[in-house]
């Protein structure tokens, strides 16, 4: 089981966004992340995802300031800066425990690659930036049931980190994520594989690199979105090894990789908001679909993260 990639969070986005306009009436949920209470009565703003990270805003509505500014009256106890509830030095994340997220991840780097910081605020809204951990989703209108018995051999639902009811009647309902005020999205949409904004160029600059190739796709700043189900399949479907070098990739075949990167994301997402699963070619597959056999082990740099990856050994092509 992975952590959910650009299609998942793309997803959890298009469930949120009808809530957008609504005020939240009452919240619930388990996170210590952030002061809950603080986001009773606010208004749900905005929401935007980028690559693996979705940000919703919340602030109070602008005609409610307006109008009671003259009198200087409730408005003044409950500034942003303190629904924020955050020092000016920002606040430490605590990690989300993960059977395969063992060393550095640049997915841990949440506060200085996605986000602007806590900081002056400028607007009448925040945001709450969201990053999801092993099984994370986002549900409306229902809660996540359990699919299995747990040690105890109990069926106890997942418990939702928050849970944000709505004066529409709806509520949202998420889970296992991290989440985090800040003063906005930081990230480039011309790298994140579900934009209509990509820009392919830049990503065959960042493939061509003089690293493995398997690295560079999880590699955020380059490939957004882009997660470790993605990375196995499109390397089988361009028949890369997944250690070939970048820079000795011929141009058609980092062509190749780019292009399925796209395809195999936005046929991802279609596919979920259908309803429907997608067939793997060699992800936790034993054999490809050629009848070879798929191999399976952790891979990535010397001293950098490792993956697990599978790949088909007689399919793909090692560049080194
Ligand atoms: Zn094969």
């Amino acid at each position: 089981m992975e952590m959910p990639e650009g299609p998942s969070v793309k997803k959890f986005s298009l469930l949120a966004s009808p809530f957008v306009g609504q005020m939240v009436m009452e919240v619930g949920g388990s996170s210590k992340q952030i002061n809950l209470k603080n986001l009773k009565e606010l208004w749900f703003h905005d929401c935007q995802v980028h690559g693996k990270n979705l940000f919703l805003a919340f602030g109070f509505d602008e005609r409610e300031i307006v109008m009671s500014r003259p009198h200087e009256t409730e408005q003044e106890g409950r500034s942003l800066e303190k629904v924020m509830d955050t020092g000016r030095d920002g606040i430490v994340l605590p990690q989300i425990k993960s059977q395969e997220s063992k060393g550095p991840d640049a997915d841990n780097l949440l506060q200085d690659a996605d986000c602007t910081g806590p900081a002056v605020p400028e607007e009448p809204w925040r945001w709450l930036h969201f990053h999801f951990g092993l099984f994370g989703s986002v549900r409306a209108n229902e809660f996540a049931r359990a699919q299995r018995a747990n040690k105890k051999g109990d069926w106890k639902d997942p418990s939702p980190r928050l849970v944000l009811h709505f004066d529409g009647g709806g509520f949202l309902a998420f889970y296992n994520c991290r989440m985090a005020w800040c003063s906005g999205p930081n990230t480039k949409p011309t790298y994140d594989i579900l934009s209509v904004h990509f820009h392919r160029g830049q990503a065959l600059e960042a493939l061509c690199k003089p690293r493995l190739v398997c690295a560079i796709l999880l590699d955020q700043r380059y490939f957004s979105g882009l997660g470790n189900i993605i990375k196995n399949e499109i390397l089988y479907s361009s028949r890369i090894h997944p250690l070939s070098q970048g820079v000795l990739l011929p141009r058609k075949s980092a062509e190749s990789l780019v292009d399925h990167a796209l395809r195999f994301s936005s046929d991802w997402l279609h596919n979920k908001l259908q309803g429907q699963g997608l067939h793997y070619q060699v992800y936790m597959k034993e054999a490809c679909p050629l009848g070879h056999q798929v191999l399976k082990e952790s891979l990535g740099p010397r001293t950098g993260w490792k993956r697990l990856t599978w790949w088909c050994p007689d399919c793909q092509v090692l560049y080194t």
